[in-house]
């Protein structure tokens, strides 16, 4: 029976956290493997990032993959395309198991970030990236000349309408609420768009198609309509994916995971960074930076446990909780 290797840190997510994780780490030569559904993470939401500091301003993407470069220098090894849905404890090890396979690590650092929420009908999974788009940055463009739709709701959801109405024609937008809601001023050029059609107090119960999106099912109060699109990008923010880990480390009541001030979570050799942790102010520059918290922090503890002294840190100062409600 072959072993499993175990890594010294695996990081979970490719988001602008894990990525300066995994730089870190693998610079501080932990053996570092990087699981992830994709590169990048919101990063690739946003067709410019101008607060970076340092870049004046760059793609999202761009972003990522100068990290991924940068990590993987330092011999960071990457799997995509894999989506973690359980950890264990298996003595000083950790046993992580994805779609694709299972791993074993020293230490786990949890970076797998915010998910875009889902409709949850329907065709919604079945027409994913043919017509059914969470994006409206990334997606509005494809929909040139055509009839699509937003599905949304409050700022993210008339921000994205107003997007694809430079492009779909008709634009439909489709929210639950009974008033457009929205900066007034967004909500007034998209309600004045003669291709914008607006469906409130409507909800999308079905996403039809062959081999991609063709039409969507709306109920409006009793009323059952059926409208032709080739696309919908549904904007209905973000959710955190973390029940998996419940009893495995403190989550508060947001499912965000806890983490103190070097990025330790309730478990030993467990670390957080980003998006998915307590820490405020969800932006990439405070993600990257608790990403490297989190790697040096993976760094000492396995010091710790090797009895050598850790390095800028007094390791063993009683952890300090942090907690915001913002
Ligand atoms: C539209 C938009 C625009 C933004 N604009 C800016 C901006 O201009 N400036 C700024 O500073 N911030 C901006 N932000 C916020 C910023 O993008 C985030 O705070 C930051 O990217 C969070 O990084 P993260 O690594 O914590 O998480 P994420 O970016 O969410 O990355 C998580 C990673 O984990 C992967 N993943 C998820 N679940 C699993 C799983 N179960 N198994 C394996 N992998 C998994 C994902 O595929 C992804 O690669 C914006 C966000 C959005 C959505």
């Amino acid at each position: 029976m072959t072993e499993t290797k175990s890594y010294d840190t695996i990081i979970i997510g490719a988001g602008i956290a894990g990525l300066s994780a995994a730089l870190y780490a693998a610079r501080q030569k932990l053996s570092t493997l990087v699981l992830s559904k994709d590169l990048g993470g919101q990063l690739t939401l946003t067709d410019l990032i101008e607060n970076y500091p340092g870049i004046e301003a760059t793609g999202g993407l761009n972003l990522a993959q100068k990290i991924e470069k940068q990590a993987k220098k330092f011999g960071a090894e990457f799997i995509y395309g894999e989506e973690v849905r359980e950890i264990r404890q298996n003595g000083e090890d950790f046993i992580i198991k994805g779609i694709k396979g299972e791993y074993s690590g020293k230490t786990v650092i949890l970076a797998f970030g915010k998910t875009p929420r889902e409709l949850n009908v329907p065709g919604e999974h079945e027409f994913k990236g043919k017509g059914v788009s969470y994006c409206a940055i990334c997606d509005a463009a494809f929909f040139k000349g055509k009839p699509a739709a937003v599905v949304g709701e409050g700022e993210p959801g008339i921000e994205a309408i107003e997007l694809l109405s430079n492009y779909a024609n008709p634009a439909y937008y489709i929210t639950s609420s009974s008033q457009i809601v929205g900066e007034e001023e967004i909500v007034k050029r998209v309600i004045s768009k003669p291709n914008v059609k607006i469906f409130n107090s409507s909800r999308v119960i079905e996403i039809r198609g062959n081999s991609k999106v063709e039409e969507i099912v709306i109920k409006q109060g009793n009323e059952i309509k059926s409208i032709k699109v080739d696309g919908v990008i549904i904007e209905m923010g973000y959710v955190l994916k973390t029940e998996f880990l419940k009893g495995f480390v403190e989550l508060n009541d947001k499912g965000e995971v806890i983490v103190d001030e070097l990025g330790r979570t309730s478990r030993e050799g467990v670390f957080a960074a980003g998006d998915i942790t307590q820490i405020p102010y969800k932006q990439a520059v405070i993600a990257a930076a608790e990403g490297v918290k989190a790697a040096l922090s993976a760094y000492n503890y396995l010091r710790n446990k090797k009895g050598l002294p850790p390095v800028n840190v007094d390791w063993k100062a009683e952890k300090k909780k942090i907690s915001f409600r913002l």
